[in-house]
């Protein structure tokens, strides 16, 4: 069966026809006309998913094929690939929870082609509060290859990238070995000094984790971490653009600062996507969402509880706020962070998968989704 799909490319406006067979794109042509403000592009691709929908990759699931749900409902807002994203923990739990999604990608051919990889974040992180966040103190350690390298195993290769912090000795060497292994190293949850950063991007690290958030509350006006991240040419920069975790003029900087090395990521934790209403967490415990999508500790809005946003939403955040335009912020969701694991990555090639979204700017600026092709099967929305 052929799938035909017409809409403004997400790159340049051009009027596009995408023909799609057998779940990959087969023929793309200019079109002659497009409905006015319909737009194609690739699936978002979303590199730091802890949970979603009341679902979590960092607990230990009764029944672990219910986790298959998060791929299902990041579907339906445009996320055609996604990692999970496991915390600090005891070495025995973070095996276990890498074995999880193990399991269910065996289980679930649908999960199998949505999660791309796992991101490991932690336990290799600064035990500093601040910059530490909400991560477990008494799991934080020293960068220990061993046990990073048992979990590559246990992970069947599914670990793609690791956040850690590089202010231990012996951080340059484990960089060096990640990336021998093909493992992204982004720095984050961190309290390195200027000279433990340089080192960390000479020996391999490529990103900043969520930059501007996992940090003391107030810093050295210099030297810090943050100028150092910010000023290192190597250094691509994740964000979280829920619109609670950085104030806008601090994204407008960055995207001054990296311009095409920024690019976003949800960070949503287990109760994003969920009604608004008092909830009991795994992390943080009892905690209030807003209808707005902030998530924060009960009875205390100014401490977050972590992000309960998707990518869409960031996205929609984004161009309301007029920070980033519709072409710019689509590939800060897609092609940016793929190109992380696949740097010729291009969109709109023959022969490759069907990863692909319709989409409609709204007055008001925001994104809605009209289709989702995954592997050129059609999504239902509901
Ligand atoms: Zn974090």
């Amino acid at each position: 069966m052929e799938t035909r799909l017409i809409g403004k490319s997400f790159l340049d406006g051009k009027p596009l026809e995408i023909f799609i067979s057998e779940g990959k794109i087969k023929s793309v042509l200019p079109s002659a006309s497009s409905p006015k403000n319909f737009w194609i592009g690739p699936g978002f691709t979303d590199i730091q998913v802890n949970g979603y929908g009341g679902l979590d990759y960092n607990s230990i699931q009764s029944d672990f094929l219910a986790l298959g749900q998060i791929s299902k409902k990041l579907l339906q807002c445009g996320v055609t690939s996604h990692f999970p994203t496991i915390i600090t923990n005891s070495p025995e739990k973070i095996s276990a929870l890498i074995q999880q999604v193990v399991q269910l990608r065996k289980m679930d051919s649908l999960a199998h082609s949505c999660i791309s990889g796992v991101h490991i974040e932690g336990p290799f992180i600064s035990p500093e509060d601040g910059p530490r966040g909400a991560h477990f103190r008494e799991f934080v350690q020293a960068p220990n290859w061993n046990l990073f390298q048992k979990w590559i195993e246990q992970s069947e290769g599914l670990i793609r990238m690791i956040t850690l912090s590089p202010e231990r000795e012996g951080s340059a060497s484990f960089i060096e070995k990640c990336v021998e292994s093909g493992i992204l190293v982004s720095i984050g949850h961190t309290n390195a000094t200027h000279s433990q950063i340089l080192e960390a991007v000479k020996a391999g690290a490529r990103l900043s984790t969520h930059l501007g958030n996992g940090m003391h509350s107030i810093i050295a006006r210099h030297p810090n971490y943050l100028w150092s991240q910010l000023g290192a040419e190597n250094l691509s920069a994740t964000i979280i653009a829920d619109g609670f975790h950085l104030p806008a003029e601090v994204i407008q900087v960055f995207k001054k600062v990296k311009a095409e090395k920024l690019m976003i990521v949800s960070d949503s934790v287990a109760l994003a996507g969920m009604p608004p209403g008092d909830y009991n967490a795994a992390v943080g415990g009892k905690v209030t969402l807003t209808a707005e999508g902030k998530l924060h500790l009960f009875g205390n809005p100014n401490t977050l509880a972590g992000s309960a946003m998707n990518i869409l939403q960031g996205i929609s955040f984004l161009l309301k706020n007029e920070l980033t335009n519709l072409s710019e912020t689509w590939q800060m969701a897609s092609i940016r962070p793929q190109r992380l694991f696949d740097t010729s990555f291009e969109p709109f090639q023959i022969g490759q998968n069907a990863d692909l979204i319709l989409a409609e700017q709204a007055p008001d600026q925001t994104l809605k989704i009209l289709k989702v092709l995954k592997n050129g099967v059609e999504i239902p929305l509901d």
